[in-house]
């Protein structure tokens, strides 16, 4: 079966050359284990952090190895008691063929209660993401103005719904194209989108939101965090959650250059991770599951078909901005 390697460090930003396929035998699973045939893998803008070899909350992935990420699958062998041949599980080796792991690493997922696909987006970590991000770590309430930066993403395009489904005064998106800006007001109900390659984010900003804004759920960090800080009102909080403008930056940023405006407004400005918002799983599959189910909130994925051949594509594609909503690769 086939895998995709790290073949090199990428410098900036990557390019086909820092992966690889490689052939391996694909071993029977030991007791206690799993063999997955994937169907569905993710390609996450995180993934460009671990090819760098920097300490920081997940270790590097490593040169000559194969990379890690989402994926849900078949299983096809079990030596666990916990899953039978034909169940469907979600776990964290894609980027390859055939996956062997350990079940306990592993969550059955139901094709029947909702698509595969969805439980690597919307019902997902994304999906986690944004709502644990606007509700728990921004501390979202009623009548708020929010504004989400990387709107027509996979994390965004949940951010601004939910923030609009939970009575949001207004809500205010930016993403990188006209399309993804009349997806945004068009179909996923934003007040108001711009598209940030337009003009500087800030005057896009103050003339979206001429009341400012309450909440700011960073995807983006640099400027976009600079406008937001400028636009935010007395007591406002921002989610910083991704800085995907610095992912493959070789420089430090040259914004925010406006940190002094936290004091007098009294902004808090608060990371976070989505891996510590677990305890929210059951409430968010609940309340998600329902919102989608009565179509108060749609999604849209970017499925690139082709497996292992164009997983590397598909992940560069994401950096770029082909995406919208989820983007995924298909088996
Ligand atoms: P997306 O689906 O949003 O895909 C990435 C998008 O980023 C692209 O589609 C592109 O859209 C946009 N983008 C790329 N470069 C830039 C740039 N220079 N400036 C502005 N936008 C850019 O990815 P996710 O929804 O999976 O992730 C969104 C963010 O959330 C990322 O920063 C990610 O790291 C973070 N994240 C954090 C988690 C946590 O636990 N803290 C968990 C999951 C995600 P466009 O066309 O609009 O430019």
């Amino acid at each position: 079966a086939l895998e995709v390697r790290l073949a090199s460090r990428p410098k900036g930003w990557p390019a086909a050359e820092n992966f690889e396929i490689a052939e391996v035998e694909v071993p029977a699973p030991a007791e206690g284990q799993i063999l997955v045939r994937n169907l569905f893998m993710s390609v996450d803008p995180y993934m460009r952090g671990r090819m760098n070899d920097v300490k920081s909350y997940v270790p590097p992935y490593q040169v000559g190895a194969p990379l890690e990420g989402g994926a849900v699958g078949e299983v096809v062998a079990s030596n666990s008691p916990d899953f039978a041949v034909g169940d469907h599980a979600l776990h964290g080796l894609g980027w390859r063929e055939y996956a062997v792991l350990d079940a306990r690493f592993a969550a059955k997922v139901d094709g029947s209660v909702a698509p595969l696909s969805t439980y690597l987006g919307v019902l997902g970590m994304p999906g986690l993401t944004a709502y644990a991000g606007l509700l728990v770590t921004a501390e979202f309430k009623e009548g708020d103005a929010v504004f989400v930066s990387g709107a027509a993403g996979a994390v965004g395009q949940i951010v601004g719904q939910v923030a609009r489904l939970k009575g949001a005064s207004r809500v205010i998106g930016s993403a990188g194209s006209a399309e993804k800006v009349k997806y945004l007001t068009e179909e996923l109900g934003f007040d108001v989108a711009f598209n940030y390659k337009d003009g500087p984010v800030a005057e896009q900003l103050a003339a979206a939101a001429p009341d400012g804004i309450d909440v700011y759920f960073d995807n983006v960090g640099g400027d976009h965090l600079e406008a937001a800080i400028s636009s935010l009102n007395l007591n406002g909080r921002a989610t910083l959650c991704g800085a995907i403008s610095q992912y493959n930056a070789t420089e430090p940023p040259k914004a925010p250059r406006n940190l002094f405006q936290l004091i007098g407004k009294r902004l808090t400005l608060r990371g976070m991770l989505v891996a510590d918002h677990k305890d929210l799983q059951p409430q968010f599959v609940a309340e998600m599951g329902k919102w989608i189910a009565s179509g108060e909130l749609k999604y849209t994925e970017t499925v690139v078909e082709g497996g292992v051949h164009q997983a590397a594509d598909a992940f560069l594609g994401m950096l770029r901005g082909e995406n919208t909503g989820k983007m995924l690769v298909k088996f």
